[in-house]
């Protein structure tokens, strides 16, 4: 099946980093959001995107204004899916916005319309019942600035039609990235299911008193040879993150999971000491000390 042209829906943070490595490898891109101040924040996004595009790949001008004319932008769903093969969902992570935004895509797509979410935490069987075409939908999710983190996760439900997996793994190559199939639902895909639980017991020690974090991340990385350890991660992350993240397990009851939030609070966010963005989190920035040479002795 041939692709020429997609959907975007939501030109958030993610949507409009999908929506512009699409339309940079050739791809006519239909951006849809809500409302003109939601398109009118995509573009400023876009051209925030072409200076990161020239300044980590060293791409022209020429090529970047190209990709940007592929983009077209909708606030109507009818309209914004008249002529796409492949619809990729980057809305807010609320199940109930989900499910309108699938109800009144099902009414509007053709059947042959491939539907792909890039949900970080829900699993294709809590959405693919708001699809006309439950068997046209798959999960392809991507890391945060994709043009540099080109992994995506292609994840299928016991009802995806093989078709539909095989594609959406061909065309994710076919925007630059390195596809990784995931043949079971699992959530959290491959690597938060890495992630997560290697940051919260990272998390759980500092909170417990067992170790301090420098001494944790110097663990890590003299004895597996890597460049960074969770704190370090976690400020690359952003502290935000796993914040909202303890909160929330906290609030469904998890003890650990509220010292670690209080924790986080009380030292980082109080503090606007939110990581990298911040430039200071469990290390300060520009220069962290996990990348000093005696870090390691
Ligand atoms: P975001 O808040 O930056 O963007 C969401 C966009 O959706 C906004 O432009 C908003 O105007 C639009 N929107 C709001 N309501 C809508 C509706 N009813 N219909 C269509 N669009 C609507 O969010 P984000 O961080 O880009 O996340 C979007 C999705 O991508 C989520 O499912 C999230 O789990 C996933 N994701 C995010 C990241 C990340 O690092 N931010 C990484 C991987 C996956």
């Amino acid at each position: 099946m041939e692709i020429n042209n997609i959907m975007v829906a939501g030109s958030g943070v993610l949507g409009s980093q999908i929506a512009f490595q699409s339309a940079v490898h050739g791809f006519g891109v239909h951006v849809y959001d809500i409302n003109e101040v939601a398109i009118e924040a995509a573009k400023e996004r876009f051209d925030v995107l072409k200076e990161r595009y020239k300044a980590d790949l060293g791409l022209t001008d020429e090529v970047l204004n190209e990709a940007y004319n592929r983009i077209v932008f909708f606030t109507s769903i009818e309209e914004a899916v008249g002529e796409v093969q492949l619809v990729i969902e980057a809305v807010p992570e609320l199940l109930d916005i989900k499910q309108k935004f699938y109800e009144e895509l099902s009414e509007n797509a053709s059947d042959e319309v491939i539907f792909a979410s890039n949900s970080s935490t829900l699993i294709p069987s809590q959405i693919k019942q708001f699809v006309k075409k439950p068997e046209r939908y798959v999960h392809l999710h991507f890391a945060n600035e994709i043009w540099k983190f080109n992994i995506a996760e292609i994840m299928k439900h016991e009802g995806t039609e093989e078709f539909v997996f095989d594609r959406t793994i061909e065309f994710a190559k076919e925007i630059g990235m390195v596809p990784i199939p995931i043949y079971k639902e699992q959530p959290g895909y491959v690597l938060n299911s890495l992630l997560v639980p290697f940051l919260n017991s990272a998390q759980y020690m500092v909170v417990n008193g067992v170790a301090d974090p420098h001494t944790i991340d110097k663990t890590w990385m003299i004895s597996t040879g890597a460049p960074m350890g969770p704190f370090a991660i976690l400020d690359i992350v952003g502290i935000n993150t796993p914040y909202n993240l303890s909160k929330a397990a906290a609030a469904a009851g998890d003890k650990e999971a509220e010292k670690i939030a209080a924790f986080l609070k009380e030292n980082f966010i109080d503090k606007n000491k939110l990581g990298v963005q911040s430039g200071a989190g469990f290390y300060t920035y520009p220069n962290p000390a996990y990348k000093e040479a005696d870090f390691l002795k």
